[in-house]
Parts: C-alpha cells; structure tokens; sequence
C-alpha cells in the first residue's frame, strides 16, 4: 500500500515498520507537528497544545 506524505508529498510505502506515517519519516512528522504549534494549520477547535506534547 502506497502512502503520500502530507509535509512533502513524497509516495512511501504504507507499511506496519512505518511509526512515522502517514508522514514518510521522523524529520516530516516534527516539520508537520511544529506546523501545528506555530498556528499555521489553527483549526477551530477547543484542542490545547499539550495534548500535541504527549505525542512527541
Ligand atoms: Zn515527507
């Protein structure tokens, strides 16, 4: 199974080794996740950021 990683885009293989999906590694999961942080990708939600620290 074939996955594109949301951050660059890049097609990866989906598959159970994979801890980092569906980002194809660790660098584009931070990348995404500080994306997050720094208000880029705000959604409207009640969410808080230190429910996004215990996944890190
Ligand atoms: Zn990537």
């Amino acid at each position: 199974m074939l996955n594109k990683c949301p951050n660059c885009k890049k097609i990866t293989k989906h598959t159970n080794g994979n801890k980092f999906r569906p980002f194809c590694s660790e660098k584009c999961k931070l990348i995404d996740f500080g994306a997050w942080a720094s208000g880029e990708f705000k959604i409207s939600s009640n969410k808080n950021e230190s429910e996004y620290d215990e996944n890190l």
